[in-house]
């Protein structure tokens, strides 16, 4: 009896297996064409500055709308992009429209904000990473000093003579750089001051627990400080209520994110005459 229990166990084991590689399979297949059947757009999500309440930065968030699997969450295929290497054309195309926006509103006369890019630890690695940014600045008409790009804590474990040079040529450029979803990573603190980033992104898991522990709040504040202690500016993501934002301007924290000051939306439905005064 416990043989054949095993043994169904492993059964549904095995078949749970297989349906993943099969989705995993399909993710990759239907990735190779998605850019050119138009599946692809980005939404974008308003970051504010906490002093004065104005858009500071809108942040652009790829969605994928496949005909067949419907809304593709990035958090399940950007990793199997990273892994194939299909994230270095299709963070390209990313990198281009995001900019493209940003010079259309400001050629519709908006004041200038910057555009939040997220760039994949596989990309800053590519030889030729920080030409393509180049390239893509000069086709678009954006000045450098307009976009940041963000990476992850990861980052900071590559430590190659290769990646200090880009991020120094990046920096001269002008570009702004960030460590995104600082606090879930293993970080250097070393590392953090040798590369000179100039933003702290605070994880949304600790402003969400802001709210309902104290730990939340210890470890909100303790980033706070450290950011500010090395110069640099600090966002809050996952800004969800009144209670975390309170907070948060207590603390001092630059600029913050999240569904209480609004969504990722297509560029098509942001009103930036009403962003940001609350
Ligand atoms: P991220 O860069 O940390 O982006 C923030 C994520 O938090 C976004 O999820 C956003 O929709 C979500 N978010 C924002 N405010 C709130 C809030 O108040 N509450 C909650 N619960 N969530 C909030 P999204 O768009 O699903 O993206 C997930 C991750 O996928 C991103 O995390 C980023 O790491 C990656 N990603 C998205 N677009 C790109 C891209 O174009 N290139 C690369 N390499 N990665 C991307
Ligand atoms: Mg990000
Ligand atoms: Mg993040
Ligand atoms: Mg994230």
């Amino acid at each position: 009896y416990t043989k054949k229990h095993k043994i169904a166990q492993y059964t549904v084991y095995s078949e749970e297996l297989d349906q993943q590689s099969a989705y995993r399979l399909t993710i990759e297949r239907e990735l190779k064409s998605a850019l050119a059947k138009q599946e692809m757009m980005l939404h974008y999500q308003p970051i504010i500055d906490l002093k004065t309440n104005r858009l500071s930065a809108m942040e652009a968030l790829i969605r994928w709308n496949h005909p067949e699997l419907g809304f593709v969450p990035p958090d399940s295929f950007i990793p199997i992009s990273e892994e194939t290497g299909q994230i270095v054309s299709l963070g390209r195309w990313v990198l281009y429209t995001a900019c493209a926006q940003n010079k259309a509103w400001q050629d519709q006369g908006h004041p200038p904000i910057k555009i939040c890019v997220n760039i994949s630890t596989i990309q800053l690695q590519q030889l030729d990473f920080v030409q393509t940014v180049i390239e893509i600045l000069e086709e678009t008409g954006l000045d450098a000093k307009w976009l940041e790009l963000e990476v992850t804590e990861s980052i900071l474990l590559v430590d190659t003579e290769l990646l200090k040079c880009s991020l120094q040529q990046l920096k001269k450029l002008g570009v702004s750089m960030s460590i995104d979803d600082f606090g879930t990573g293993f970080t250097s603190l070393s590392y953090l001051r040798q590369f000179s980033f100039d933003r702290i992104k605070i994880d949304r898991s600790f402003v969400g627990d802001i709210s309902n522990d104290l730990n939340g709040k210890a470890i909100t504040a303790t980033i706070i400080l450290l950011a500010h202690t090395l110069n640099m500016t600090v966002v809050a993501e996952g800004i969800e209520d009144n209670t975390q934002l309170a907070f948060l301007q207590d603390q001092n924290c630059n600029e913050g994110q999240g569904y209480y000051f609004g969504r990722p939306l297509p560029a098509e439905l942001h009103d930036l005459t009403t962003l940001y005064v609350k």
